[in-house]
């Protein structure tokens, strides 16, 4: 089997961290969750009070906080994944509240904040046999991704997997908060002028709104088989 980079992008809460996660250690790649760095700078400009009261971020002062910030994954052995990091503390469970959730997209628009992370992406990426997910993996960070997989499924399904997700952690959830902010994302995400989320011309799309984690993670499975003894 050759060594390639797989790019999955697509919708929040689409399911594509799941399986891209389960991909990479089936077949022992590294697994990169870009949504989680976006999601660290903005616990880190939350935390320093760059959001001003109308949630317009103070850009200026962010920007100069760009290279303090410093995101890095450790693989957790109990769960099987790697959690995230920021500045050397463990702030996996912080980065998926409904808080960060609400404001990251404003965040993830910022051009500096794209440079800095895509040039961090690319660097994790130099050697190849590496699934990385994201927004705008196939079409910026990695164009010449050998397989690009674009995920997509109704709000509804994506809100109600993310329900699910924040009550088996024991956290606070409201469905309609969770839609409200999934259909908010989506818009911001496919608006924004720096690298919208768009399907790239030669990523395959699937639809996942009707498939068992098992059924996608063998949908991605053979994909990558083709792909790679090619
Ligand atoms: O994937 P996740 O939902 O955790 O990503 C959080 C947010 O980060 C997205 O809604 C999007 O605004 C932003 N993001 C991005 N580009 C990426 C990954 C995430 O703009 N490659």
């Amino acid at each position: 089997m050759k060594k390639i980079t797989i790019a999955i992008d697509g919708l929040s809460s689409c399911g594509k961290s799941t399986m891209a996660k389960d991909l990479a250690k089936e077949i022992g790649y590294v697994y990169v969750d870009t949504g989680a760095m976006y999601r660290a700078v903005t616990l880190h400009a939350l935390r320093k009070g760059l959001f001003n009261a109308d949630g317009t971020i103070r850009t200026a002062e962010l920007e100069a906080e760009m290279p303090a910030i410093s995101i890095s994954f450790k693989f957790n052995s109990q769960t099987g994944r790697p959690d995230t990091y920021l500045n050397g503390e463990l702030v996996e469970q912080e980065i998926r509240s409904l808080e960060v959730s609400s404001r990251v997209s404003p965040i993830a628009t910022l051009p500096f904040v794209r440079k800095a992370l895509v040039a961090q992406q690319q660097k994790m990426g130099e050697d190849k046999g590496i699934v990385m997910d994201g927004r705008d993996i196939g079409t910026v960070v990695f164009p010449y991704a050998e397989l690009k997989v674009f995920v997509t499924a109704s709000a509804e399904v994506r809100a109600q997997r993310r329900f699910d997700e924040l009550k088996a952690k024991g956290m606070e959830a409201d469905f309609d908060d969770i839609l409200k902010n999934v259909q908010e994302r989506d818009y911001i995400d496919s608006h924004r002028e720096t690298s919208p989320l768009r399907k790239a011309d030669d990523a395959i799309e699937l639809d996942n709104s009707h498939l068992t984690i098992e059924q996608q993670n063998q949908w991605l499975l053979d994909r990558y088989r083709e792909v790679a003894t090619e």
